[in-house]
Formats: C-alpha cells, sequence, structure tokens
C-alpha cells in the first residue's frame, strides 16, 4: 500500500476528480437498458390472432370468417316505405287518400311518428299503414328502425310527408269560385288573388286552389295582356305551369285533369297523350302530335252543348283549332 494514499473525498486521485459526473449515471442507465434486452422471453408459439364479431359471442382465427359470418348473421338491411309502389322522397306531399293496402314498410323493427312537431310515438310497423290511410291534414315525420341486431346501431331511413287530403266537397267549392272568379270573365292578377282568398278556397282544398292559381297566373304571363302591365319575364309562365302540373296531377277530378292535359301539351309534353281529357280538340292535337299517322281519331260532339270551364292561352288555342280544322279536312 506503499506510495497509495488512503481515499479521501474531495481530494484528487491520480487528477481525476472522484465527484459523479453526468456521462457516469448515463452509462449505468443504458447498461441496464441493454442487460434488459438480453433477457430474451421464454421460446413458444406465436400468439394466434383472434377476430371478435362485434354483434355475437362468436370468435375466428381468420378474418375472412368473420366478414363470411357478419354479412350472413348480422346483415342489417335498410328500412324502406312504398307509398303506392314509389318511396316517398324529399318532401312527398299527399294529397289524395292513400289505401291501406297502397302503403308497405320493409325491413323495419319499429317505426317513430311525429306529427305537427309533436312528440313522435313508436309502433309497430304493422300499424303503419293504417296510421297514414288515417292522416287527412298535417306534416308527419316518420323513421324507420332496423334494430335487428343487438349490439349495433340501428339503421333508419327517414321520411317526412305532407299531408294536404280534402274532401269532394270541398274541391268542389273550390271549382265553383274558379268557375265564378277566374272562368266568368277574363283572368287578371287581381281576380287570381280574390280567388286564393275566397272562403271557399280555404283550408284542406289550399293546395287545389294553388295549383289552378299558379295555372292562370301562367296563362296570364304568356298572354302578357297590355292592361296588366306585367314585369314578370315571359319564361316564368314554364314555372308556374310546371308547379301546377305537379299538383293538379294528382287530382282525379275532370277540371284537374283537363288543365293537367292543357299544360302537358303547352310544354309538349305527350307522354299520356292517350288518355282522354274531355276536351276534343286537345285529346286530337295531343294524338296527331303524338302519332301522325294514327288513323283513329276522336270524333268530334259539335251537337253537345260547351260551356267554358278553364282559361286557356291564345298560342295553345290556336294549335287545338287548326288540328281541329286539318282532321275535318281530310
Ligand atoms: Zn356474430
Amino acid at each position: 500500500m506503499s506510495g497509495a494514499r488512503p481515499p479521501d473525498g474531495g481530494t484528487e486521485l491520480g487528477g481525476i476528480p472522484k465527484v459523479p459526473t453526468v456521462g457516469w449515471i448515463r452509462e449505468d442507465a443504458l447498461e441496464a437498458f441493454y442487460e434488459g434486452t438480453e433477457r430474451t422471453p421464454e421460446p413458444g408459439p406465436p400468439a394466434q390472432p383472434i377476430f371478435r364479431c362485434p354483434f355475437c359471442i362468436s370468435v375466428f382465427s381468420v378474418q375472412r370468417e368473420l366478414h363470411d359470418h357478419v354479412y350472413k348473421t348480422h346483415r342489417v338491411e335498410r328500412p324502406v316505405m312504398f307509398l303506392g309502389g314509389t318511396e316517398p322522397t324529399g318532401r312527398a306531399v299527399v294529397r289524395v287518400p292513400v289505401g291501406r293496402s297502397a302503403i308497405v314498410v320493409a325491413n323495419a323493427t319499429a317505426v317513430r311518428i311525429g306529427i305537427d312537431g309533436r312528440d313522435p310515438q313508436r309502433c309497430l310497423p304493422d300499424a303503419v299503414p293504417k296510421k297514414l290511410a288515417d292522416t287527412k291534414q298535417g306534416e308527419m315525420k316518420l323513421v324507420l328502425l332496423n334494430e335487428s341486431q343487438v349490439n349495433a346501431e340501428p339503421v333508419s331511413t327517414h321520411y317526412t310527408i305532407s299531408f294536404r287530403i280534402a274532401d269532394a266537397i270541398d274541391l268542389k267549392r273550390v271549382e265553383e269560385a274558379f268557375a265564378e272568379i277566374l272562368v266568368s270573365s277574363s283572368i287578371t292578377r287581381d281576380a287570381i288573388s280574390r280567388f286564393l282568398v275566397d272562403q271557399r278556397t280555404q283550408g284542406a282544398s289550399k293546395e287545389y286552389a294553388v295549383g289552378l292559381g299558379n295555372y292562370c297566373l301562367g296563362v296570364l304571363i304568356k298572354e302578357r295582356p297590355a292592361s296588366e302591365h306585367l314585369t314578370t319575364p315571359l319564361a316564368r309562365y314554364r314555372e308556374l305551369y310546371g308547379s301546377a302540373l305537379q299538383i293538379l296531377a294528382d287530382f282525379d277530378r275532370p277540371l284537374a285533369r283537363l288543365i293537367a292535359g292543357i299544360i302537358r301539351f303547352a310544354m309538349n309534353d305527350f307522354q299520356e297523350a292517350g288518355s282522354s281529357t274531355g276536351y276534343w280538340e286537345l285529346d286530337l292535337a295531343r294524338m296527331l302530335l303524338n302519332d301522325p299517322g294514327r288513323t283513329t281519331m276522336p270524333s268530334s260532339d259539335t251537337t253537345a252543348k260547351r260551356r267554358p270551364i278553364c282559361p286557356i292561352d291564345h298560342g295553345t288555342a290556336r294549335i287545338l283549332a287548326l288540328a281541329a280544322r286539318l282532321s275535318t279536312q281530310s
């Protein structure tokens, strides 16, 4: 031990300070880390992957099997409703009574129905046809739910349906007001306004009156009588004819059929040219334009007493008169 000095805290040993340095601490930690990596786990078979079904207790070792299982066992179809053979999309308007047999609900386990903003009531899909068939007026929000999978969010389909069903007596009163205000004298904007505020055109039958009113406004805009000082562009008549047609096409009444026929004719739509409007010139012109080679034509009943039913624009009237003249010449 000669020559060696006993360790003495704080004194120099071989020129190196005996104070632990940062470098020492680091080396320690690194060593511990390396030591950890050297400890290899016990060798054994790799863990099997497990695919659990989110809807039931089934477990699969192959993802493809889980996929097939979910597809076969837990597929949830979108619930759907049909009104008279079509699915009511967007904002559907029901103007004529719908029979219960025309209402079909599929893939639904429950239904929520709310009318006019009231709290929705839950019911079974079987109750839907009666509920819809019994509704005459109101805004219905209908949610079909498919809750067939207990552990899954239900699949839902939302419908908003406006019921605006008037009875025949109300519709007849609208037609009386129409004949009195808009047929017996020339159409003016003032007359259309009077028709639309008339007591007979209010309530459930308002929709029908609006259809007739839009048609008359369309005729007025197309005709542009000098007395009316119209600033509305001529092109707007097509828009008004279109909205009138959309409403009137739903009403199974002679006046509605006639005006719908005139509008389709005026807008070059001959899709339903085969159906009779009861207005001989119109039926004839539609058939001629639809099928020029046709040999049988509706015959005119010149002896029948005719009375004005609805206003018509001059352009359409001239074409109808021409068609009638052509058919009597041949
Ligand atoms: Zn499952």
